[in-house]
């Protein structure tokens, strides 16, 4: 059953991420970490569909996505970059992507850092986020999506890991081996990675080697 739904407010979260915050219908209800199809009730794009993840909560009055867009593709992540207060989306049932399975290493590339986000606010409300740790790459300072949030959740230990910029206060390079050798002190836990295709593989392979079974999620191919 689809859920044709008014957009209430718009948030840029990063330079080219917004959160967009729709009406709830009644009833509707999803898991942290689960994603639907969405479309934007406008013509030509109706039938335009594209996965996206619930980062409100269960609870909340209102559902939200955090959607990076890509100008340069002129798909739909680019038409919603245009969208206004008051424009409707077209939203599908929840599905399951990646779903809490205890504390442990959530390791993000950019936009996929939405099914931890939608995790991480969870367990924040009912005060057990102490025990998680946040990997999250990008390749810019600006890039980096909700930083002021993700650095004060309290007790969830945040790294910010930067490909393209050298600065104070992030770490530089890439998630590789020597990396997660460096700053996981247990592999003996939960791993969750999300993020494009090639990162998702490599780490998974990495973790692999290292006795952990992660679980993982491709967003860009
Ligand atoms: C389960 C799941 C959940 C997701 N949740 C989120 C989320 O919460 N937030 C979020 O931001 N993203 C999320 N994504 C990723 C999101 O679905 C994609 O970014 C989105 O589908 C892109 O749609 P688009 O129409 O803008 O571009 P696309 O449909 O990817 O591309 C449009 C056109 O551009 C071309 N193209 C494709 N790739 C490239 C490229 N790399 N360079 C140049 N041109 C290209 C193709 O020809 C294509 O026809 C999720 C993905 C999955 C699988």
């Amino acid at each position: 059953m689809t859920h044709t739904l008014e957009i209430k407010a718009i948030s840029p979260v990063a330079h080219n991420v917004f959160s967009y915050d729709l009406e709830r219908p009644d009833g509707f209800t999803f898991e942290p970490g689960q994603a639907t199809e969405v479309s934007i009730d406008k013509d030509g794009w109706r039938d335009e569909k594209r996965p996206f993840t619930f980062t409100s909560l269960p609870d909340d009055d209102r559902l939200q996505f955090t959607i990076k867009s890509y100008p340069e593709r002129g798909g739909v992540t680019d038409q919603l970059s245009h969208l206004l207060v008051g424009d409707r989306l077209i939203i599908d049932e929840p599905w399951g992507t990646i779903s809490y399975r205890g504390k442990g290493v959530f390791i993000a590339g950019g936009a996929g850092l939405t099914p931890f986000l939608a995790i991480l606010r969870a367990q924040n409300e009912s005060g057990h986020l102490a025990g998680h740790t946040l990997l999250f790459a990008n390749r810019r300072e600006r890039d980096i999506i909700l930083q002021d949030e993700l650095d004060l959740m309290p007790g969830l230990i945040t790294r910010h890991i930067l490909s393209q910029e050298d600065k104070s206060g992030y770490d530089f390079g890439r998630i590789d081996r020597a990396y997660l050798e460096k700053v996981i002190e247990d592999f003996d836990q939960t791993f969750y990675i999300c993020g494009p295709d090639q990162m998702v593989e490599d780490l998974k392979g990495i973790l692999d080697d290292f006795g952990a079974k992660p679980e993982g999620l491709v967003f860009e191919e």
